[in-house]
């Protein structure tokens, strides 16, 4: 356990009998000024001095940065972080124009086992704690930071692993994220993207969590879908859809829904029919991304996304081709991997 695994009213309750304001002191420290050396703080009065000599085994020791990798067009970053048990991670940022958005990892590889992406290539070996969620934006807003490039705005929970299989850990993480005495990052710039885990879109409609929710669905039947994510065998189509429109009726926002573009495929006009039909009255946004490349698997991208955009577009549904970032440092989605 680490200070970064508690939300603020979980530190607070820490801290009894000291004074709200050295909460808010030592909150500060961690998520406004990314303070690395809580010990020799300046502002830390002789109160809060004493409860962190007393609770110092909660000093969170930063991940070590194992590298950094910048791609040639110096638009994204990716970041190999260890943790303190030797596994490592992957977080990447990417600055288009100025707006900063950090892609984040919620596990060590992924369960889900979806036949073109690295990670699920790799296979599972752990959930991280909220602790490991947040450090990974303590250290990109550090860089950022030293180079004068501001803090970061944007969250996407788009990098190893599967956030709704890590639903406590993920929401507690998002909480003090999103703190306005804190790091600060609005919850309607934070995006959890999912592979359809059913019973964790319920509950994020029920609980009214305010992120944005984006589900990968590749295909439109259950058959064709099933062929690239073996999960939809666990949580077929039909109540996957009935978990989005029960999330949408219940929250009242759109849902983005991602494809994964193959050549040959899941590239055709008839299939871009079908999802159209599959979304049919749905409050749905379309976000189109060209196969990257992984070593496991022989897809290529599809040469055919102006094609299936527009005919999405022609029946209505607000639709966006990924740019494709980082592609030369393997950044792009579903590259994320770690050999060894
Ligand atoms: N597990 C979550 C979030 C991480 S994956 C999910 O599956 O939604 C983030 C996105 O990258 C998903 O839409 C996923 O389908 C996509 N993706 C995975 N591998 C990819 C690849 N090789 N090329 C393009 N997109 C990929
Ligand atoms: Fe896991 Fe998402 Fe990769 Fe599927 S696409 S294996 S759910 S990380």
């Amino acid at each position: 356990m680490s200070l970064l695994d508690l939300t603020y009213i979980a530190l607070r309750e820490k801290m009894p009998g000291l004074h709200e304001s050295h909460t808010r002191t030592l909150w500060r420290a961690l998520y406004r000024e990314n303070a690395t050396d809580l010990a020799g703080h300046p502002d830390f009065l002789p109160p809060l001095k004493k409860w962190f000599e007393l609770h110092s085994t909660l000093q969170p020791q930063p991940p070590m940065v194992v590298h950094e990798t910048q791609s040639s067009d110096g638009h994204t970053r990716k970041v190999l972080l260890q943790l303190a048990d030797g596994h490592r991670i992957e977080t990447v940022l990417m600055g288009f124009t100025g707006r900063f958005t950090a892609c984040l990892s919620t596990q060590v590889g992924c369960a889900m086992g979806c036949v073109f992406c690295a990670t699920g290539q790799m296979g599972f070996t752990r959930h991280l704690t909220p602790g490991e969620i947040v450090a990974q934006v303590l250290h990109q807003n550090r860089r950022l930071r030293e180079n004068g490039q501001g803090q970061l705005r944007n969250l996407v929970l788009m990098g190893m692993g599967e956030p709704l299989h890590n639903y406590d850990a993920v929401m507690t993480a998002l909480e003090i994220l999103s703190d306005t005495r804190g790091a600060n990052i609005g919850p309607t710039r934070i995006s959890i993207s999912t592979v359809g885990v059913v019973p964790g879109i319920i509950r994020l409609a029920e609980e009214n969590r305010p992120y944005n929710l984006a589900v990968s669905l590749h295909g439109a039947t259950q058959e064709e879908r099933a062929q690239l994510v073996p999960t939809a065998k666990k949580w077929p189509l039909d109540q996957l859809m009935d978990a989005c429109r029960f999330y949408t009726a219940k929250t009242e926002r759109h849902i983005f829904f991602e494809w994964t573009l193959i050549e040959d495929t899941n590239d055709s006009p008839e299939q871009a029919e079908a999802l159209a039909r599959l979304l049919e009255n749905m409050p749905a946004h379309i976000n189109l991304i060209p196969l990257n490349p992984t070593e496991g698997y022989a897809g290529e991208p599809s040469s055919n996304a102006m094609r299936f955009k527009s005919i999405l577009r022609a029946a209505g549904f607000p639709t966006t081709i990924r740019q494709r970032r980082g592609i030369d440092v393997a950044a792009g989605c579903g590259q994320l991997a770690i050999a060894g």
